[in-house]
Order: structure tokens, then C-alpha cells, then sequence
């Protein structure tokens, strides 16, 4: 509450009062009772009667307290009296009567008069007294009124952004949709997700964080019309709720508007962020009219947005349900993945031109799902990464990995390397290289026949943790390699300062290598560079001979691909194993699948 209640005029100004409908002898008699006062002054102004519509705006100078003064009991004159007191909310209202009577002040009281005096017998401190008490009593309410709204806005609002919380805005989607059942105009609901927050909150701090969500949120709010509502219902997350749309290209309007808002470095203090945004859009009636269906939908479609590449809207469709719904029965089915024996290892050939022989594998995963099927990396590593079960997968892959090459040391293939794909939020894990070396104590493989291969991306992430742990694998004496080399985009400097071993050429370039000149320039000069810094080179994708023969002639001794076998389960890649040299098929690309 503000103190504002307490300090009332007097010591240092004048108390303003307004008569109201006094005669010049009520006046007087008033006037000298005031007088009266050693400490207090008085200023009053009079007025015969006061129209309650004009109300304030009639009364200048602003007084402190509003005197009515009531000729007769009459109770409609009574009634006009309070009611023009009420006119004036800023300042207090006392009722004085001319007459004897109790009744009558107590009926003023009831009207709505804050004090009702009687005028027979009033001292002048009683006056005094009277007054200021009204005067008092009245700021105290105001300011309670004030807190009682402020409260009621804070429970409402998002303390950080001041825009709707999740509360007000249920609460308005509700009502909109009713309204909408009832006059039939069009809404829609955007789920508006704010992409890489996270990164900007971890590596530049809370502080940052927060002044960036402020300053989405006035975009956001000002993209807006009046009668929408913006709020903020997660960290990161926010919702808008449109309502009274011509059709659902008014919705797509608002959220290119919002995207292109957003196109521009935001200005914080003393630095500029870019930062974008993926939207989900839901429309009613076209997705339903079941509020909770339609913020799920907005969710739902901005999951989607964020696949496509974020920075970017899109409207709900069903396939997207069902893709929701897949997701769930694959997160939900991994977690018993493992223990229920339906993840495998499949294992490619990794083929050296030298010796002509297969000299070591590529573990890759596979789950073969018990309603969904065979399922691929690409179909569920994605959502492993991204709820972070691929910690547990990975060390699955890597204790099963190294098992299985010291089965195959055991039958009689020494010196037989395996290669374990690692992704990056492995990488980040604080004890990665603890589960390194567990596997390969558990499994009694030694160091220098594993390699660990990682994508160009996982460098950039966190560079120093991953910098570390990439230190402390080399210093275990386990071999490191770039996957899918000259995809990731990423500065080559890294090279210099890292532990690698090896590059694996992504496929792509593999693919068009006797097509497009301009693959065999890039992978030429990736072998050239290679040797000058001391690296093996590894091609992916290898299905021709003409491409064996090609990779060759530019010094690339190390192939992978399915001229030399498809990934298969361990049984069938020992068949493999009991003859490991190629045999020269011309004309004969194709090798048996798995
Ligand atoms: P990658 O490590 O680059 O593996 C090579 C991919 O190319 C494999 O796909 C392989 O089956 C495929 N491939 C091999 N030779 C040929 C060829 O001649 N032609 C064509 N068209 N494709 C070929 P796959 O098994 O679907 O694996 C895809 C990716 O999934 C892998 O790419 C790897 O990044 C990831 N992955 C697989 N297993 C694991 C795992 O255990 N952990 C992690 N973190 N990632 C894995
Ligand atoms: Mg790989
Ligand atoms: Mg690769």
C-alpha cells in the first residue's frame, strides 16, 4: 500500500473543501467552526449542485473532501446528494444535515456517504475530527482498491514480460471459443517457440536470457490488435490467441509478421542477438473447438515448424498427429529397447586397397521395433538425441561393439579394428570417456584397435568439454575420426589442434565422383590435405568399381561401402570374415543386401 494514505494536507497546504448546495448562512457557520483550527487550514469553495455525469472534471481546483449539505430530509434529494458524492471518487464525501436527526445520517451512511454529520451541537473538533477521519479512511480504501488490482494483474501476468500467464490465457481461450460457438467467427491459437534459447541462456548467462524474452514479447504484443491476447506460458514458450478472423490467412499473416520482426538482431544492452522463432498455428473450427485440442495442435504444428528447419510457421494437419503419436510409442519403446534385445548391431566392412582385405568393421545401429518394424538409424537416433536416451544407447553400442571385435581377435583376426559412431551429446556427457574405457576394460579390447568416429558438427557445439574428452581418449590411445567429412561446414583449423586419426569423405561426394568434376577436385584435395597433416583417409558409399578405382588413383587407400558388403548382423559378417580379401566382380556392382 502506498503511504500516500497517511500523509494528509494540512501542515503543509490547505484542505480543500467543496460545498455543495450550502446556503450563504450554512457557509458561514461552517467556515467559522473551521477557523476555529490552531493547526489546520481550510480553503472551501462552493457550488449549488453538481451534475454527477460531469462529476471531477466540473470541480478546479482538485479539493480533498466533498461536504453535501441536505436542506430537507426529502429522501430523493437525499439520494441526488450521495450520488453526486460519488461523482467524486478521488476525494471524500460527508453528508451534513441541517436537521436533528439520526435516522437521517444514517440513512446518508447507507446511500453511500462515507461520513453523515449533523449539524446541531458539532463542535469544531468534532468537525475537524470528522473530516479528517473521511479523508483518511477514503485514501486507505483507494489505496487497497489500487493493491487488490495490482495483485489481481500479478496473478494473471507473467512477472517478466507482463504479458498474459498461462492462467488469463486458458481463461480467454475459453471464453473466445464459447463466443465463437456462438456468433461463428473464425480464431486461431499460434504456439510460438523461441529456437536455440537455450544455447543464448547457457553461454551468455540468465541476464541476457531474460532481456530477450522481454523484448520478443513486445514484438510479439505489438504485432498484435487490441481485443488478441499474447502470453507467455513456459520458459521459452508463448501463445497467442486471435480471435474474430476473416479466415485462416489472417492467423498466417500475423505469424509472417511476427518472423519477419524477428529477422532482425534484437538490441540488448550492450550487445545484438539474433534470434528467430518457430510458430504453430490451430484454427478454429477447422481443428476442432475443444480449447486444450487446440493449443495441443499449435504445439503439435510448432514441433513441426522446428523439424523444417525453425524460423518458420506452420499449420496443424493430422499426419503430423500421427507423427506426434509415433514419436511417443518410440520414446516410450526405447527405454525397454535394450534390456528386451530388440536394438542390434549390424556391421560394415571397412575394405584397405593395400592389402586388399577387409581390415576392420562400422558398428550401426539398428532397432527392430516390435509393431513398427525395422527401423533405421535415421528413424529414431533423432529423438534419442534430442530426450538424451542416446547416452544410454551409446554405451550400449560401444561395450557391445567392443565384445563382439574381441570375439573376432579370438577367431583368429588380429589386429581387426571397429569403429563406433558417437554423436555429439555423448560427447558432452561428463563421464563418456570413463564409459570409454569401461568397455573396453570389460571387454579386454585394446585402445588402439577402437575408433571413435564423430561428425564435423559436434565439434562446434561445446568446444571445450568436447575438446577435453576428445584429449582424454587420444591419451587412452583410442583412434578418433571425422564422420561425414565436408558436410559440416565448420573451419578446418580444428584439424591442427585435435587428436584425430582420420576423415571419413561423406558419400555425397562419393556418389557423383565420375559425374560432377567438381567432387573429384574436393575429394583430391581433402586426401592431399589429409597426408599433409599425417591422417588416414576414408571413403564412404563405395558401390562401383570405377569409383574403387578412382578413389585409388588419388591416394584414398581406406573404403567403406556396399561393393565390399552391407551392414549385416555379426553372424553373417563372419561368413565375411572366412574369405576377408575382395574379389574383383566387373559388371557385377551390386553385393547382397541386409
Ligand atoms: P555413418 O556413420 O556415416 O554410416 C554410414 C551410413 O551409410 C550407414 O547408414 C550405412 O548403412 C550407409 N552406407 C554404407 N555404405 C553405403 C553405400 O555404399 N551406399 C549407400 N547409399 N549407403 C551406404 P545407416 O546404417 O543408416 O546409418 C546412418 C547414420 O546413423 C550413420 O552414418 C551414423 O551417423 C548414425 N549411426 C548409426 N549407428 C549409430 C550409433 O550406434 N550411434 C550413433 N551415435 N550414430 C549411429
Ligand atoms: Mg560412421
Ligand atoms: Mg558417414
Amino acid at each position: 500500500m502506498s503511504s500516500d494514505g497517511l500523509n494528509l494536507p494540512g501542515a503543509d497546504r490547505a484542505i480543500r473543501l467543496l460545498l455543495v448546495g450550502a446556503t450563504d448562512e450554512q457557509a458561514g457557520w461552517l467556515r467559522g467552526l473551521l477557523q476555529k483550527s490552531k493547526t489546520l487550514r481550510f480553503e472551501t469553495l462552493r457550488v449549488a449542485a453538481i451534475d454527477p455525469a460531469q462529476g471531477e472534471q466540473s470541480a478546479a481546483p482538485r479539493v480533498d473532501a466533498v461536504l453535501l449539505f441536505c436542506p430537507t430530509a426529502d429522501p430523493t434529494e437525499l439520494e441526488a446528494l450521495v450520488s453526486a458524492g460519488i461523482a467524486f471518487p478521488e476525494c471524500a464525501s460527508l453528508v451534513i444535515a441541517d436537521l436533528e436527526d439520526e435516522h437521517f445520517a444514517m440513512e446518508a451512511l447507507a446511500g453511500g456517504a462515507r461520513v453523515a454529520l449533523v449539524r446541531g451541537g458539532l463542535t469544531a473538533s468534532a468537525l475537524v475530527s470528522a473530516l479528517l477521519a473521511a479523508i483518511a479512511s477514503h485514501r486507505t480504501i483507494r489505496a487497497l482498491g489500487v493493491a487488490r488490482k495490482r495483485e489481481r494483474h500479478l496473478g494473471n501476468h507473467d512477472q517478466l514480460t507482463g504479458l498474459a500467464n498461462r492462467y488469463l490465457f486458458n481463461d480467454r481461450l475459453q471464453q473466445a471459443v464459447a463466443a465463437a460457438g456462438r456468433n461463428g467467427r473464425k480464431m486461431a491459437v499460434l504456439f510460438i517457440d523461441l529456437d536455440n534459447f537455450k544455447l543464448v541462456n547457457d553461454t551468455l548467462g540468465h541476464g541476457v536470457g531474460d532481456g530477450l524474452l522481454r523484448s520478443v514479447a513486445g514484438h510479439l504484443s505489438s504485432s498484435l490488435r487490441e481485443s488478441d491476447t499474447a502470453a507467455r506460458v513456459g520458459g521459452d514458450e508463448f501463445a497467442l490467441l486471435l480471435t474474430n478472423l476473416h479466415d485462416e490467412l489472417d492467423a498466417e499473416r500475423i505469424a509472417r509478421k511476427i518472423l519477419s520482426a524477428l529477422d532482425h538482431p534484437i538490441e540488448l544492452r550492450d550487445r545484438s542477438i539474433s534470434c528467430t522463432v518457430s510458430i504453430g498455428i490451430a484454427t478454429l473450427p477447422g481443428d476442432g473447438s475443444d480449447p486444450k485440442e487446440l493449443v495441443r495442435k499449435a504445439d503439435t504444428a510448432m514441433y513441426h515448424a522446428k523439424k523444417r528447419g525453425r524460423n518458420r510457421c506452420e499449420f496443424y494437419t493430422d499426419d503430423m498427429n500421427e507423427a506426434v503419436l509415433r514419436r511417443v510409442q518410440l520414446e516410450g519403446g526405447l527405454r525397454t529397447a535394450i534390456q528386451d534385445g530388440s536394438l542390434r548391431l549390424h556391421y560394415q566392412p571397412l575394405f584397405d586397397l593395400r592389402r586388399e582385405r577387409i581390415v576392420g568393421a562400422e558398428a550401426l545401429i539398428r532397432w527392430q521395433h516390435p509393431e513398427l518394424g525395422f527401423l533405421a538409424p535415421a528413424d529414431f537416433l533423432p529423438l534419442a538425441e534430442e530426450t538424451g536416451q542416446i547416452v544410454t544407447v551409446g554405451e550400449w553400442v560401444l561395450q557391445t561393439a567392443c565384445r563382439q571385435n574381441v570375439r573376432w581377435q579370438r577367431g583368429g583376426n588380429e589386429g581387426f579394428r571397429m569403429s563406433v559412431n558417437v554423436s555429439a551429446r555423448q560427447l558432452l556427457e561428463a563421464d563418456f570417456v570413463d564409459q570409454v574405457r569401461e568397455a573396453l576394460m570389460t571387454s579386454g579390447l585394446s585402445p588402439e584397435l577402437l575408433d571413435i568416429e564423430i561428425t564435423e558438427s559436434s565439434l562446434v557445439s561445446d568446444a571445450e568439454v568436447t575438446v577435453n574428452a576428445l584429449r582424454a581418449l587420444s591419451e587412452l590411445g583410442v583412434h578418433i575420426s571425422i564422420d561425414d567429412f565436408g558436410t559440416g561446414y565448420s573451419a578446418l583449423s580444428y584439424l591442427k589442434h585435435l587428436p584425430i586419426d582420420a576423415l571419413k569423405i561423406d558419400q555425397s561426394f562419393v556418389r557423383s565422383l565420375k559425374s560432377d568434376p567438381a567432387d573429384a577436385t574436393i575429394i583430391q584435395a581433402v586426401v592431399m590435405m589429409a597426408r599433409g597433416l599425417n591422417l588416414t583417409t576414408v571413403a564412404e558409399g563405395v558401390e562401383t568399381h570405377d569409383q574403387l578405382l578412382l578413389l585409388g588413383s588419388y591416394g584414398c587407400n581406406r573404403m567403406q561401402g556396399y561393393l565390399f558388403g552391407r551392414p549385416v548382423e555379426a553372424e553373417a559378417f563372419e561368413e565375411r570374415l572366412r574369405d576377408p580379401t575382395f574379389h574383383w566382380h566387373r559388371g557385377d556392382e551390386e553385393s547382397p543386401g541386409d
